[in-house]
């Protein structure tokens, strides 16, 4: 069975491990983590994180001890060396592999833009981040989201939940640009403004001012070209992530926006496997490749690395679905938006419970609801099925979505 090294103890490497042994997995298994806490979720961090507890494990912190996985926090790996098949790690100690898993993640991408380094500017990625951010709101008299993507947004409405005044800052012309249809955008874009939060989209950050080292306010330049000051004492800076794949990419593996794997999590060195929020992965229904920032494509990747390295059947390939919450929204999106499509609407926008169907000729390439569970289902039961339906079928709402399923 040999030995398996974890490089990265988040989702992906918490759920590889995890699994591995739960397969019956006889060999060793060493997980590094560069950060001080076991493997935990990280979706709570941007929605409940100034109600409910922060931390919330992946799996109790004696799990892998009685799994017997030597779980090594606090310790960066620094080195690959693929001939030795070898890993090095921060304190100069090297371990032996006869499998490596590369599970590093992501990190928040950083505005490089003057004031950003005053107190009270800060990022959200992980568990620290996150204990530092509920202390600063709690105590802020109004708070700046800078990025209206998914993280941003539930930011500001957590903070808008806890009464505190908040602006969402977006460079684009809508928020969640890069990630949901213009309808969606438009819908939250409204639900946000009317539960008081400032959104400005077309608005792009010049820099933090301060006073006597402490944030004061965001200044940008709004659509017009005119200087503007968002006054705040917190900013969170939320401008999407860029995968941590500088280790691998020192070990001279393929990477392209992310290390390079097939569908069963192989990289191009037949030994090394990488999995979550560093790859650029296949994902059903899409040309080509793409880098996925989610839970379920993390943990449909760490099943593919466990069947690899186990030698079992191929993981039947999974249509990519995401969820977000934002005040009692409770937003489900399968598929993947790209190109163009058109848009089938179901239920009732307004009173925050609808779906909207994204087709192409009849096709549906992506779903994303709002308080509707089941229409989520019978959704992704469709864009899995990938058979044609009748747009006009789709959008008549006597009709059953269920009945659409065949
Ligand atoms: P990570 O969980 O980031 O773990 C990677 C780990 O590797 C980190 O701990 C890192 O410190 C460590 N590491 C990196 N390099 C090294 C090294 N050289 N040596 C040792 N350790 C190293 N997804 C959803 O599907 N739904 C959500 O609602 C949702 N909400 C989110 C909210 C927030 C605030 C954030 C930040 C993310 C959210 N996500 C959500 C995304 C989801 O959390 C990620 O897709 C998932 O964590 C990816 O898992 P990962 O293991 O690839 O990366």
């Amino acid at each position: 069975a040999g030995r398996v090294v974890v490089v990265g103890a988040g989702h992906a490497g918490g759920t590889f491990a995890a699994l591995l042994c739960q397969a019956g997995f006889s060999g060793e298994v060493v997980v590094f983590g560069d950060e001080l806490d076991p493997p935990y979720h990280r979706p709570p961090l941007s929605k409940e994180f100034l109600s409910g507890p922060l931390e919330k494990w992946l799996r109790e912190p004696a799990f892998y001890a009685e799994q017997g996985v030597a779980l090594r926090l606090g310790e960066r790996v620094v080195q690959i060396d693929r001939a030795a098949a070898t890993v090095t790690s921060e304190n100069g100690r090297t371990w032996s592999y006869d499998h490596l898993v590369l599970a590093t993640g992501a990190a928040s991408r950083w505005l490089d833009v003057p004031g950003a380094d005053l107190d009270g500017v800060g990022m959200l990625r992980s568990l620290v981040d996150a204990r530092v951010l509920r202390d600063r709101v709690r105590a802020a008299g109004s708070v700046a989201v800078v990025g209206g993507g998914y993280i941003g947004l539930e930011v500001a409405a957590a903070v808008r939940g806890n009464g505190t005044p908040a602006t969402v800052i977006e460079r684009e012309d809508r928020i969640l640009a890069r990630v949901a249809s213009a309808e969606l955008s438009a819908i939250l874009a409204r639900f946000h403004s009317e539960r008081g939060t400032a959104v400005m989209t077309d608005s792009v950050v010049r820099r933090f001012d301060g006073e006597a080292g402490r944030l004061r306010a965001v200044v940008v330049t709004g659509p017009d070209g005119d200087e503007r000051h968002v006054p705040c004492d917190v900013a969170v800076v939320g401008v999407g992530a860029v995968p941590r794949d500088k280790l691998a990419r020192s070990a001279r593996l393929t990477c392209d926006n992310g290390i390079v794997v097939d569908d069963g999590a192989r990289t191009d060195d037949p030994r090394i496997l990488a999995i979550g929020d560093v790859t650029s992965r296949p994902v059903r229904g899409v040309t080509g490749r793409m880098r996925l920032e989610s839970i379920p494509s993390a943990v449909e990747q760490a099943r593919q690395a466990v069947a690899t390295v186990l030698g079992g059947p191929a993981v039947e390939p999974e249509v990519p679905w995401f969820w977000s919450d934002q005040f009692d929204l409770k937003l489900k999106i399968a598929g993947v938006l790209r190109g163009t499509f058109a848009t089938v609407v179901r239920g009732d926008p307004g009173a925050g419970r609808f779906a909207l169907f994204h087709h192409r000729e009849g096709v549906l390439v992506a779903v994303e609801t709002a308080n509707a569970p089941a229409d989520f289902m019978a959704g992704r039961r469709l864009l899995t099925a990938g058979r044609p339906v009748d747009p006009g079928r789709l959008a008549d709402q006597r009709i059953g979505l269920r009945d659409l399923v065949t």
